[in-house]
């Protein structure tokens, strides 16, 4: 089979330059580098070569291969030498009125039939080609960092981008071993839209004071299966990328509240307290090792009272057979008795709330998360409320640790922090399957490859059942009056039918 572009132009020969040349000259095409700084395409090529070369040695390259992905590669050093590439891609840097000049100039170069292709991240595709003659023969083609280990590449058709453009990119990124996925063009495209929930909303969490950064992380990664928690991640791309790409998506769509950014991110960025880099971020840092405080100790209790569980919490049973396990026991009166320690466990409401609706004595009472089923997580969390007294709050914490599992106790919090924060997930997951910024199954495939989530979000909302996620908002939106938490119709509609979040429309 013949590769889609036999002759393609790289622009900009930086760190995604460099990976676009090499995943392009694996697929079979020729590949001409040019970089505006003088000797650089010469260094990306002997990157590349060091790379292929390291490969040969570890036995994953024949010679006569690794030869000849040597010779694709040439090095230019005008734009003159890119007219007979029937592809220019464009990595250089993000800046509106550079890639502007640019794609005027490529235009008066390449032959009328020559495709070409922004990587920009955080540009409007529309806009860099709005300077074009014929804006129809340029597309977003957007990669990650680094290119040839992040096997997605979004292809974004800008507002007069002929459809035949985007199909031959789609399948030329196959060809070089990534998957495309199609987003129309949009703040953020595919990944960077998608990817706001998880951080915004545990700064949410953390700028209440429901518990610290290091806690957050550790319910996200034990009970959601996050490889990386939000804070843990945000010191990895460190602040001085992450805050301005919140602001930026934030701004580009009109303030819209789901995207809010945190003044802890900023304030964090004017200290330069940004993450592993500068050693010190939401973690410290000692010779790149990241430091990790103890878990608080579990307190010991001479004896553990009666245990009452409401009505209406969520997987009574379970809850019940559990609290059993442990070692407890159970009241099973209508009300709890004068000493009970008493546990609601609400999807979306906090404590606080559901003690006041069901008139239960606040100072004996505690919450526990239990929208996903406790075998499958690895950490239980309980929350307090405003009045819980300091020893139903250590008998519930020692209880539930009974048999060794660990448990995060967190000040009370609409939704506790898994709710939260996969509820947010789910909900501008949903909402780009609304606004149609691309299909449900290439969200799923950008997410699960772009980002790393243990699900595509719309899978992980059916997992935890849309109609969950729908309670979890409605009341998430009712604790805080917050239009954040508003759910998307998608979802409303969805999870009222007890549809898959996946279904499209016939
Ligand atoms: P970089 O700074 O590493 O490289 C940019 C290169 O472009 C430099 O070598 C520079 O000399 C060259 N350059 C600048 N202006 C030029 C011009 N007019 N003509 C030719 N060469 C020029 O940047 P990068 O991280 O490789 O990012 C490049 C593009 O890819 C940006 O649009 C960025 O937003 C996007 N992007 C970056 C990432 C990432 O994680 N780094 C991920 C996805 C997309």
């Amino acid at each position: 089979m013949s590769v889609n572009f036999s002759k393609i132009g790289v622009v900009g020969a930086g760190a995604m330059g460099r990976g676009i040349a090499q995943i392009a000259a694996q697929a079979g095409s020729q590949v001409l580098v040019l970089d505006s700084f003088d000797g650089a395409a010469a260094r990306a090529k002997e990157a590349l070569v060091a790379q292929w070369q390291k490969l040969h040695e570890k036995g994953k390259l024949d010679e006569a291969t690794r030869d000849a992905l040597i010779a694709r590669v040439h090095p230019v050093s005008s734009m003159q030498q890119l007219a007979d590439c029937d592809l220019v891609i464009e990595a250089i840097v993000e800046d509106l009125g550079l890639k502007r000049a640019l794609f005027k100039d490529l235009e008066a170069v390449v032959a009328p039939g020559a495709t070409l292709a922004t990587n920009t991240s955080s540009l409007s595709v529309t806009a860099i080609a709005a300077v074009m003659a014929h804006p129809q023969r340029m597309a977003g083609f957007h990669f990650f960092n680094p290119v040839p280990l992040m096997k997605v590449v979004e292809v974004i058709a800008g507002f007069k981008t002929d459809p035949a453009i985007c199909d031959r990119l789609a399948g030329y990124a196959v060809q070089m071993g990534h998957s495309a996925v199609r987003a129309n063009d949009t703040p953020g495209f595919i990944v960077n839209h998608a990817g706001r929930g998880f951080g915004t909303e545990a700064l949410r969490i953390a700028g209440e004071g429901v518990t610290d950064f290091a806690t957050i992380d550790r319910i996200l990664k034990d009970q959601a299966g996050f490889r990386l928690g939000p804070f843990e991640l945000m010191d990895l791309t460190a602040l001085d990328v992450s805050h301005p790409v919140m602001e930026s998506i934030y701004r580009q769509y009109y303030e819209e509240p789901r995207f809010r950014p945190s003044v802890i991110t900023a304030q964090r960025l004017a200290a330069g307290a940004l993450g592993r880099k500068t050693g010190e971020g939401f973690y410290r840092y000692v010779d790149g090792v990241m430091q990790q405080a103890a878990e608080p100790p579990v307190p010991v209790i001479d004896a553990t009272p009666a245990v009452w569980v409401s009505p209406r919490a969520a997987r009574r049973a379970d809850l019940l057979k559990l609290i059993h396990a442990l070692g407890a026991q159970l009241e099973s009166g209508a009300t709890p008795s004068s000493a009970a320690l008493i546990v609601v466990a609400p999807l979306g409401f906090d404590v606080t709330t559901v003690a006041a609706v069901e008139r239960l004595d606040a100072t004996r009472t505690i919450g526990i998360d239990l929208m996903i089923e406790d075998a499958a997580t690895k950490r239980r969390v309980i929350a307090t409320n405003p009045a819980t007294r300091r020893d139903m709050r250590d008998t519930a914490h020692a209880l539930f640790s009974r048999d060794s599992k660990p448990v995060s106790v967190i000040r009370d919090s609409g939704g506790f922090v898994t709710q939260r924060v996969i509820g947010t997930i789910v909900n501008i997951a949903a909402d780009m399957c609304q606004q149609r910024v691309c299909s449900p199954t290439d969200l799923e495939t950008a997410v699960k490859l772009g980002l790393g989530y243990p699900q595509g979000p719309l899978a992980m909302g059916n997992l935890y059942g849309p109609t969950n996620m729908l309670e979890v908002l409605f009341n998430l939106q009712t604790v805080y009056g917050d239009p954040r938490y508003r759910p998307s119709p998608w979802l409303r509609r969805r999870g009222a039918l007890g549809l898959s979040l996946l279904h499209e429309e016939e």
